[in-house]
């Protein structure tokens, strides 16, 4: 009972506070698509940035968003969308993933990644791989095509050989701004987060016209990870999770605090208990609006956005409360697209059918 009167507490403040929270992207009720992606969250401000620079940066964002939204707006799936915004921002070297994936402290790449279905719960993920051009990719095949939900290593390299996913030699991963950004981190005792300033890590999360959901998430990881370090990337609950009862979660940060909080899961799940009556009070109530969640009409529940900004603010709360920082994106069944990041700025854009396409990097846009 106590629940169900929060929840609807809530949804009544947040009808209350509607409009006074520019986060949110206000979708409106026939919204039947919606897409939220990332490139990375950290100390991003206009002083570090030239004007060339952030021209580019919401280039590469435009042209994902825009490949993303024309998977969804031409009737595809949610788990489509995903890929092919990833693809892009993995073959871009602007982002830590695929081509621009950060150095090991031996010099070599090593890329994590995962995408997973909120229709079935069904998973992929792969970390460690060192000669795959686009780890999305591989992370789906898992799903598809392997009876597991993480392979890693060599292993996870044969794998991709088998499926017949596109190899390439380590040097594709070479760039020199990455190259320096490790250099500097030897020669002056400097943590991942001095020298890499910000997460570049890529993520999307969708919402398609049949009402399913997706997530995926691509990275290199932390400059100068050692000893086979994984972070939260590829680990489904903690970087990564999509359910279609609760919510889409893609998250950049400092993994190790994301995967302690377990993120991605969190979120959802927080969500989706608050949706949710608790159970023999005021059953007519109860049955009524268990029966909406159900019939997937959930979307007559007012203040559903507002909910999934303030659980998903906690949960970055907490996150940096343990000492971790970074963000996320979300996508709920309703439609509404939303970031929640504790950084400076995280490279991100978002947009639904209902006409919202934006790109932003700073806190204050
Ligand atoms: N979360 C990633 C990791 O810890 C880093 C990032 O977001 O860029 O591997």
């Amino acid at each position: 009972m106590r629940r169900f009167l929060t929840a609807f507490a809530l949804s009544l403040t947040g009808l209350a506070l509607a409009g006074t929270a520019p986060a949110i992207a206000q979708a409106p009720v026939e919204t039947s698509w919606s897409l939220a992606i990332h490139g990375g969250a950290g100390t991003i401000a206009r002083e570090n940035m030239t004007p060339e620079e952030d021209a580019a940066h919401r280039a590469s964002l435009q042209a994902a968003l825009d490949a993303g939204a024309k998977v969804l707006d031409d009737g595809g799936t949610a788990m489509d969308a995903v890929e092919a915004v990833i693809l892009i921002l993995e073959d871009d070297a602007r982002f830590n993933a695929g081509r621009g994936a950060v150095y090991t402290w031996e010099e070599g790449h090593e890329l994590d990644a995962s995408i997973m279905d909120g229709r079935t719960r069904d998973a992929g993920a792969v970390a460690g791989v060192k000669a795959v051009r686009n780890p999305i990719l591989l992370a789906r095949k898992v799903m598809t095509d392997s009876p597991h939900v993480m392979l890693s290593g060599d292993g996870a390299q044969d794998f991709a050989v088998e499926q017949g996913i596109e190899i390439v030699p380590s040097s594709y991963f070479d760039t020199e701004r990455r190259r320096e950004a490790l250099e500097r981190m030897k020669a002056d005792k400097l943590s991942a987060l001095d020298v890499d300033i910000k997460f570049g890590t890529v993520g999307a999360v969708a919402l398609d016209g049949e009402g399913n959901l997706a997530a995926g998430t691509s990275t290199g990881g932390m400059t100068g990870k050692r000893w086979g370090r994984i972070g939260d990337a590829p680990i489904i609950g903690a970087g990564t999770y999509a359910d279609n009862r609760s919510c889409a979660v893609s998250a950049t940060g400092w993994g190790e605090y994301f995967i302690r909080v377990g993120v991605a899961h969190e979120i959802c799940a927080q969500l989706r208990f608050a949706k949710m009556p608790a159970d023999g009070v005021v059953e007519e109530i109860g049955n009524f609006l268990r029966k909406q969640i159900s019939n997937g009409e959930a979307r007559a529940i007012p203040g559903m956005a507002e909910q999934a900004q303030k659980i998903s603010d906690e949960v970055m709360a907490d996150v940096k409360e343990l000492g971790g920082d970074g963000g996320i994106i979300l996508v709920t069944p309703e439609g509404h697209a939303l970031y929640s990041f504790n950084t400076a700025g995280m490279y991100r854009g978002r947009a639904t059918s209902g006409g919202i396409k934006e790109v932003a990097i700073y806190g204050d846009e």
